[in-house]
């Protein structure tokens, strides 16, 4: 009988790209529905949380694991290759929150070239000590033999840009009942079309936040602290530099309630090919100007406008990537 209900329960691996591990905190955030998922399933591979190797997912028949929650994006060799690896042998691919998604945070490197990167990193560092320049090599001969560290690709991409995907579960991270619907979603079957966005709504964060829209026009931007914000009334009608509009709703306006703007985490609605370029065009129509001059003036004092516009997005744009970094 316990071999019955074995068999019966649902394969499943979670693994971690170019990612913060916040979205691996999100599922131990489902508090004690975690205890419910080892009860449904078998986690076959989750690096933060089990020790589960690489060789053992190779061991596997392709389709043997039912569902794969991959976060992160796609920065390097090795995320690529387990990427593969697990599209290999799983069902369904869920690109789970903003970095498998659309690219995320670690996306914004993509306005810069590989070499800038390093020498950021591992040169031109003020906390690189004097005479201890390090320049990572993705192969050393040593005693033992040659070691391996994975190759740093020239930009970041998407988990879908690398293999096909089934879900999109947004968010950074996704809230953890949009986890849990997965989850449940995969145990009964009950599953929505291929190329599904999961766990979120097709309308924009504006249409279900409460703060009141008076369609007032601002002089200036300020970042959150630079100004008391009336509680009722729309940040950005504040001047605050809020993403609502160009953001799919799904996380129950989780910045703006608390006092903070969006930033686009859960990515652009249906209607709206380019998060970033829709929201340099929202801004722009908020300023009290009509005069292009004026309005690109009070743009230039925002500072960094590529990482508000694609904060979390600048792989899935129609820029993608700094020519730089070809
Ligand atoms: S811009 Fe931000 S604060 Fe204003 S209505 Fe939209 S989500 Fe709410
Ligand atoms: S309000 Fe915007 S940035 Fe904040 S969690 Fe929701 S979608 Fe993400």
């Amino acid at each position: 009988m316990a071999e019955t209900v074995e068999k019966k329960k649902l394969q499943i691996a979670i693994y971690w790209g170019a990612a913060c591990g916040g979205c691996d905190v999100a599922i131990l955030d489902t508090d004690a529905f975690i205890l419910d998922v080892a009860a449904l399933a078998d986690i076959r591979l989750w690096p933060l949380a089990v020790d589960g190797k690489y060789a053992d997912v190779e061991a596997m028949e392709d389709d043997e694991l039912d569902l794969v929650l991959f976060n992160g994006a796609v920065r390097n060799s090795e995320n690529q290759k387990i990427a593969e690896l697990l599209r290999r042998k799983t069902k369904v691919m869920v690109a789970m929150g903003s970095c498998a998604h659309i690219g995320g945070i670690p996306g914004l490197a993509n306005e810069f070239s590989r070499d800038e990167i390093f020498n950021r990193a591992y040169l031109d560092n003020p906390s690189i000590e004097e005479g201890n320049v390090v320049l990572p090599v993705a192969e050393k001969k040593v005693a033992a033999g040659t070691l391996e560290i994975p190759h740093f690709h020239r930009a970041v991409r998407r988990l879908s840009d690398v293999v096909e995907v089934e879900y999109f579960l947004p968010g950074c991270p996704p809230a953890p009942d949009q986890i849990k619907a997965v989850l449940l979603a995969v145990a009964t079957g009950n599953l929505p079309p291929a190329g599904s966005v999961v766990g979120a709504s097709d309308r924009a964060l504006c249409d279900e936040c409460g703060r009141s829209k008076d369609e007032k026009k601002v002089t200036r931007f300020f970042r959150p602290w630079q100004i008391i914000q009336d509680p009722e009334k729309c940040l950005l009608e504040q001047g605050i530099l809020c993403a609502g509009s160009v953001t799919r709703a799904g996380c129950g306006v989780r910045c703006p309630d608390s006092g903070m703007p969006c930033r686009g985490c859960y990515g652009p609605p249906p209607n709206v090919m380019d998060q970033g370029a829709k929201f340099i065009s929202a801004i722009s129509s908020i300023v009290e100007s009509r005069d292009a001059g004026e309005i690109e003036r009070v743009l230039g004092e925002i500072p960094d406008v590529m990482g508000y516009a694609y904060r979390f997005g600048l792989p899935a744009s129609i820029l993608q990537r700094s020519t730089r970094s070809q």
